[in-house]
């Protein structure tokens, strides 16, 4: 019988045999023990599935990496330590030296450095296009050399909606998969997959794990992208890998566990990135909630977006929840139940109104976090992007008067009251 999302969020990924815990257990361990040296070298020579040094593979990290894939409807996951790792891996899984990425350009600041500094200086190039590009400016955008297309679903802050439907068309038309950050509206607002994206990555940092808990990353792969159809494009995972006695991990694990099998058995060995078992504990239990969650955080979101843009203090909101705005058409195709719970608005009377506006809030706090289940509250100008001129902040779409708002699970009277209050002094 197939579930609904919310049962999912609760039962998805562990089930207790007779006289198990009925919690996942948190397996606080660094390695595991075996009887023979046959039986472990199995396992190294991946003939057989089990555990041996959790750099590679936890129990607790499993169970909650398989809740997230049945989350988002795909065949194989696994997590990282970070956001930043789960996107750098899923595109380093399929693109290295030589290779080239198309990327659209409303992308979180820390994967565009990613990709515009750090995997360029890796040899790696990328050609960022618009999230609602027509079909033939994405074309153009591709080389010979091509190996994905990346972008976000609500790209983090910019609140752009990607057009996933039309850059997996395009995608596939090119034989390369489409690889989505689906961290703002997680699976229960959105599900790209059934949009034609192939890979899905996550901070988990953010609404998955939802309390400000712990750091983390997600990768989840569809099963979809026929890696075999363009064994030339993919040697890595079609031919024979010699540090692994020569496995080939379309031929092994079939369509659906290739990828994931590949980015754990080269990328976790060698870079590391494992996100500790204490952690996916504690992100479990932020899963177990998600679907009331969202929904709260992608309604105070509206009705907080909605009354700013009533409110003749301010002089622009951006929320692709708003018919005023360019994404709307985007977000009720894509987010039809919600989008998510960050709103960016500017107070009239630029900086110096938003720095008296910051100084009278008494909910939300100022942190670079978002998608916390507190409110929290960042004047980019005065903080992340404090370096840049009036003008520099102009020129990259920040405005010395942006306030970005991440509305959390309180009270939504309460958080317009604190809102109308700090505004009273602007
Ligand atoms: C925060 C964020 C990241 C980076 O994740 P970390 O867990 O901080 O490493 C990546 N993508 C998006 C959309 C984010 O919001």
């Amino acid at each position: 019988m197939t579930q609904h999302i919310g049962t999912k969020c609760v039962q998805a990924g562990y089930r207790p045999n007779n006289g198990e815990p009925r919690q996942i257990p948190i397996v606080q361990s660094t390695t595991f023990r075996y009887e023979s040296s046959e039986a472990m070298g199995k396992l190294f020579d991946l003939e057989a599935a089990g555990y041996f040094y959790t750099r590679l593979q936890n129990p607790t990290n499993d169970y909650v990496a398989a809740k997230i894939a049945a989350l988002e409807g795909g065949t194989a996951a696994m997590l990282t330590s970070s956001g930043q790792a789960a996107n750098f891996f899923a595109t380093f899984n399929v693109a290295s030296q030589g290779d080239h990425v198309v990327s659209s350009s409303a992308i979180y600041g820390g994967t565009f450095n990613l990709f515009n500094v750090t995997m360029r200086r890796m040899g790696i190039d990328f050609t960022f296009v618009q999230p609602d590009a027509s079909e033939e400016e994405l074309d153009a955008a591709f080389k010979p050399n091509t190996k994905a297309v990346f972008g976000e679903t609500i790209a983090s802050p910019a609140l752009a909606v990607l057009d996933i439907e039309r850059f997996a068309k395009v995608a596939r038309k090119h034989g390369v998969p489409l690889i989505v950050d689906n961290t703002f509206p997680t699976p229960i607002n959105c599900r790209p997959f059934e949009w034609g994206c192939d890979i899905v990555t996550h901070s988990t940092t953010k609404y998955m794990d939802g309390h400000g808990a712990g750091v983390g990353g997600c990768i989840v792969d569809s099963g979809n992208f026929n890696w075999d159809a363009h064994k030339d494009k993919f040697p890595g995972l079609t031919t024979p890998d010699e540090s692994y006695h020569g496995i080939v991990y379309t031929e092994k694990f079939g369509q659906g566990g290739a990828f994931i099998t590949k980015c754990t058995a080269q990328l976790m060995r060698d870079f590391g990135s494992i996100q500790s078992p204490m952690n996916a504990f504690l992100l479990n239990l932020g899963l177990e909630s998600l679907h009331l969650r969202m929904k709260r955080h992608s309604e105070n979101g509206q009705k907080v977006a909605e009354w700013l843009e009533a409110n003749d203090k301010v002089a622009w909101v951006n929320y692709p929840g708003l018919k005023s705005n360019r994404y709307y058409a985007l977000a009720q195709k894509y987010l039809p139940n919600g989008s998510c719970g960050v709103v960016s608005f500017g107070v009239k009377g630029g900086r110096a109104a938003a720095e008296k506006f910051m100084a009278k809030l008494q909910i939300a706090a100022i942190e670079t976090h978002v998608a916390d289940a507190r409110s929290c509250v960042l004047h980019p100008a005065n903080a992340t992007h404090r370096q840049l001129s009036d003008e520099e902040l102009v020129a990259c779409g920040v405005g010395p008067d942006m306030i970005r708002l991440s509305l959390g699970l309180e009270d939504v009277e309460d958080l317009i009251g604190d809102l109308e209050q700090a505004l009273s002094v602007v």
